[in-house]
């Protein structure tokens, strides 16, 4: 495997070409392997073994980006970097960008990536940049660095990517070393692109689903098994579009965990919710806890929302679905809802979310709408009132059903719930707080917890605990043993806080060690020969208890 160089890795070797092309972006996190650059990386073609990927994590200090960068540039040689630049990376990138034009302006800057593929006029990083690939990258990138190495210049700054066929594009799985293998999620797809037009989604404008070739892409998939890789996140836009497909593709995994029982594979679909066929069900059911699961967006229950986006949804049918997988399958549910759609009152949203929540998903992602660059969504904004922060990720602050402090209560309420519900921390003490109106009492206490802490973020487990039990006491009425037993449950399931949480001390609970004694990586499981042991901890929560 070619060397793919990182933050993480000595500086660079001595470099045999008269031009290095550095493919970088600033990933959200470490665990985070950039597909797309391995996807530039595989497409490199004649240049490849003049590229190298430089990945980087935000919120690291920008100099220290810039002198790494600095260190592959070699006198009387171009240095080429091109950037994926993405809404959660744009802002550090324009700095950094900015710093490498001060620096090295002789540094030729390529952009590409979702967050510059529109309304590129306005943006200050492609002020700065030399030129920007708008749209796929795959056959563009190296096409531009070919005209930049042996002329002629390339005339024009914007250039629109061409979408080459999927199978004349090189697979980039062998590009994932074995550390990434060993640390990171693998992000894998099996097709590009969606046929449906919900307007605040990017991928609307994609208008179809491309596939890969299947045999070609199971066997890149063996191979990244055969390398020790065990989680594999897809990020088709949805997996159960084409059904042959999804079976094939199932089957891979099902195959694999018979064969391996004790080392487990865990695969990340996103489903649209309303298309579950006989065959798909047998399928899933046949996989074991802790080995599946699923993103399903319903984004809003309120017909008139969803005709207003262009969302179309068979409500009936994703109720019933989700119902199915819960009772029927062992996959683990994630179900995405948005707030601030254009017609979506703070009334409506309450009981899309009251229903969602009685179907039982493991976790509701309470998402607030942004408007992503390109989206259609912004066709509504003078007659709905949508007022967008003009700076990333561009969250909805105000619109004309749902004023700014309301927004407010809602954005705070989405950051409370994930630590509190999503977490899978308090699963004992969650059905007491949310009682029969999962909305309304949920508000109360992220209305509550607010006017106490004026915090929403930095807020320790322990305190978080504390504060859940004044809340049931004082605002409830509960009697205090009654909750303290309850939460204690909450943190006995819990391997980290198991031996000396400060609440548990103060309430005189004792962990229960019997049931959920923690795996060699800290997870903790009672289900006997399932996978949760090897589940990314959350997962592993809402399915122990
Ligand atoms: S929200 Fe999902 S179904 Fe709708 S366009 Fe985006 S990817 Fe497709």
């Amino acid at each position: 495997m070619a060397a793919v160089q990182r933050t993480i890795e000595p500086f660079p070797p001595a470099l045999l070409a008269a031009m290095t092309i550095l493919l970088s972006t600033l990933n959200a996190r470490y665990a985070h392997a950039s597909l797309g650059l391995r996807y530039l990386y595989a497409n490199m073609g004649a240049l490849q073994e003049q590229t190298h990927i430089q990945e980087f994590v935000i919120g690291a200090k920008t100099t220290d980006l810039l002198e790494r960068l600095l260190s592959w540039q070699r006198a009387d040689e171009k240095l080429i970097i091109g950037f994926g630049v993405y809404i959660w990376n744009v802002e550090e990138t324009t700095r950094l960008v900015a710093l490498i034009k001060r620096v090295a302006p002789e540094i030729i800057i390529v952009l590409g990536g979702p967050e510059v593929s529109y309304e590129t006029q306005e943006q200050a990083i492609v002020g700065m940049a030399d030129y920007v690939i708008t749209g796929w990258g795959d056959v563009s990138f190296p096409a531009l660095c070919q005209q930049i190495l042996h002329g002629p210049k390339p005339l024009m700054k914007i250039h629109a990517g061409v979408q080459a066929p999927l199978d004349q594009l090189r697979l980039p799985y062998e590009y994932y070393s074995d550390q990434d293998i060993k640390h990171r999620t693998l992000y894998v797809e099996a097709s590009r692109g969606c046929p449906f037009k919900c307007e605040f989604c990017l991928s609307a404008l994609d208008k179809t689903a491309w596939p890969f070739d299947i045999d070609r892409f199971l066997e890149e998939m063996e191979s990244l098994h055969a390398r020790g890789a065990r989680l594999f996140k897809f990020v088709d836009r949805t997996f159960n579009l084409n059904i042959k497909t999804s079976l094939k593709i199932m089957q891979f995994f099902l195959d694999k965990l018979a064969a391996n029982p004790d080392d487990p594979v865990f695969a990340h679909f996103e489903v649209v919710p309303d298309h579950l066929p006989d065959a798909l069900k047998e399928g899933i059911q046949k996989f074991p806890a802790g080995t599946l699961q699923f993103e399903i967006g319903i984004q809003s229950f309120n017909p008139e929302v969803q005709t207003r986006i262009s969302r179309k949804q068979n409500n009936s049918k994703a109720a019933e679905n989700i119902v199915w997988l819960m009772q029927h399958s062992q996959a683990h549910l994630h179900v995405d809802l948005i707030a601030g759609l254009p017609g979506e009152t703070v009334e409506s949203f309450a009981q899309g979310f009251n229903q969602l929540h009685a179907l039982g998903p493991h976790e509701i992602q309470f998402g607030i709408l942004k408007r992503l660059r390109g989206t259609p969504i912004i066709r509504h904004t003078e007659d709905f009132g949508m007022r967008f922060d003009p700076y990333p990720p561009y969250t909805i602050l105000a619109n004309k059903d749902v004023p700014f402090a309301a927004m407010q209560r809602l954005i705070r309420f989405a950051r409370y719930w994930d630590l509190i519900a999503n977490s899978g921390r308090f699963t004992h003490t969650l059905p007491i707080i949310l009682g029969t109106q999962a909305f309304e009492n949920f508000m109360d206490l992220s209305d509550w917890i607010y006017a106490q802490t004026d915090a929403t973020h930095k807020i320790a487990l322990d305190r978080l605990a504390n504060l859940v039990t004044k809340w049931l006491c004082s605002e409830r009425g509960m009697d205090l043993q009654t909750v303290q037993t309850m939460i204690g449950k909450d943190y006995a399931g819990d391997a980290k806080h198991k031996q000396s949480p400060e609440v548990l001390a103060q309430m005189h609970v004792k962990p229960d060690n019997k049931s959920n004694k923690p795996n060699s990586e800290g997870n903790t499981s009672n289900l006997g020969n399932t996978a949760t042991g090897k589940l990314p901890k959350r997962q592993a929560r809402h399915l122990v208890n």
